[in-house]
Order: C-alpha cells, then structure tokens, then sequence
C-alpha cells in the first residue's frame, strides 16, 4: 500500500473500475482546505455514479477534473477495502449540510441551485430557520426554462459565491459544475437529492438500512421508477470482484 501522508490535509487517489477516488482522513477538513486553497469541486462517488462515468465520458471526465471525489456509497467504500484501502463513508448529503453549519459560522456567501420551484422555496424557509445567519445570495430551481440559464449562469459567476450546492441530478450537476466553477473561488459541490431531503419532500434511509447497506433498497421504494438505474449496482459489484482489483 502507498505510503500515509500526515499533512493535516492529507488526501489520496485512487482508483475504483478506472474511476477516482479521493481517501482524507477527515473530508470535511478536505473540503474547508480546498476553499482555502481557492476552492474546486467536489463529487460525491457511488457505485451507480461509477457504472454511469465508465459509459458517459462528460461525467467521467468532470469526476477526474475533480479536486475532491468522496466515497459517498458502500461499494465504493467495499471497492476500495478490497484493494487495501480502508475509508469511511462519507455521504455527500452529510458533508453538505456540515458545510452548511460551517458557512453559516463563517460568513460565506452561499448559493443553491437545483431541485423543483416548490422544494426550493420550502428549502428556504426550512434553512434560514435552521441557520438564521445564513448567507444565501442566491437559490434558484433547477427547472428553469432552457433560455433562462445563461442569466442565472452570469448572476452566479458574479456573486463569486464561497459555496455552491447543485442538485440538478447526475450527470448534468457535475458536467455543469465543471463547466462553470473554472477560475471561480469557492466549493462547488453536487448533491442530488439533498434539497428534497432537507426540503422535507423525501426521507433518508433508516441508520439500521445504512448499516446494513441496504439504503438503495430504501431509494427503491420511495422511487420504484428507478429500478433500471439500479440495475447498475449488481454490474458494479461483478465488475469490481471480476476486474480482482486488489490489495497490491
Ligand atoms: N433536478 C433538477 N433539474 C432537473 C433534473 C433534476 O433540479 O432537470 C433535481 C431533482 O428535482 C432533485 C435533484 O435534481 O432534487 C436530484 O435528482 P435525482 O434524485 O434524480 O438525482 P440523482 O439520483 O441522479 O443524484
């Protein structure tokens, strides 16, 4: 196994079926050091996200442009113990929501984009409660109409924002991530279904199912529809024990 750095921003990558793959001792230390160091983006890795980079190469190549990738899913985190490398799981939805706290504390300028109109309103009002000191300088829907994106884009980009939540679905929050947050400071991060989760629309797994590392079953019933994305998990896992990629 490579050697341990022990900066306290220490982070490593590697790699799951060709994909990178960041290990941190401490991700949300990772992440308030990359705003330090002018900021990036951040992905948020699963398995599903993994079978999806492998076949779309927008998102493979946003993921490998990324500054920080965090092993979101169990069998990221099950990849990676196989080849040696021993990580907690960190969801994407905790890291946000710390980052969150931290924005609130700090004063950054923080902006959300994404999820539909009436989640994002409730979003609003649910965080200003929760983090009354929140900057939030900008929090717009992710169901604009297609000619209303470049002035929001512009709006964005001017605010110079210290922390950009996108919750527009994978691929399109990474590739749009990428394509903006170039020569921007900040964390730009995407979150997927976080606001409808935050926004009270949609419920986490149960700690139990997590544990268990059942929380797709979870996803499953409360979005039946996704069943065909989630045959992507069984292909993942044939894949990972197939390919034997192992301690070296
Ligand atoms: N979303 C959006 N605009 C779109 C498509 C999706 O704002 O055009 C939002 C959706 O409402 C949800 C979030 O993106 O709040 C994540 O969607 P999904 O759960 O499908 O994402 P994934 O599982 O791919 O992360």
């Amino acid at each position: 196994m490579d050697a341990v750095s022990t900066d306290p921003c220490d982070q490593h990558r590697y790699r799951v079926l060709g994909v990178g793959v960041d290990a941190c001792r401490d991700v949300r230390a990772a992440a308030i050091g990359l705003h330090a160091r002018g900021g990036g983006q951040i992905v948020t890795l699963n398995a599903e996200m993994t079978m999806t980079a492998r076949a779309n190469p927008a998102l493979g190549a946003a993921i490998a442009a990324a500054d920080l990738v965090i092993p979101d899913g169990a069998g990221v985190v099950w990849a990676l113990r196989r080849q040696g490398v021993r990580v907690r799981r960190t969801p994407g939805i905790e890291l946000a929501r710390a980052l969150l706290s931290y924005a609130e504390a700090h004063g950054w300028n923080v902006a959300l984009i994404g999820a539909a109109p009436e989640v994002m309103e409730q979003l609003k009002r649910r965080l200003l409660e929760e983090l009354p000191s929140l900057r939030l300088v900008l929090a717009e829907h992710g169901y604009q109409a297609a000619e209303a994106w470049p002035q929001l884009e512009q709006r964005l980009l001017s605010l110079k924002p210290d922390l950009v939540l996108v919750a527009l679905g994978v691929p399109r929050q990474e590739t749009w991530t990428q394509r903006l947050h170039a020569g921007q400071p900040g964390i730009w991060m995407g979150v997927g279904g976080s606001f409808d989760v935050w926004a009270g629309v949609k419920q986490r797994a149960p700690e139990w199912m997590s544990r268990l590392q059942v929380e797709w079953a979870y996803r499953l019933i409360q979005e039946p529809s996704r069943w065909r994305r989630m045959l992507s998990l069984p292909a993942f896992a044939w894949q990972v024990l197939r390919r034997g990629e192992r301690r070296r």
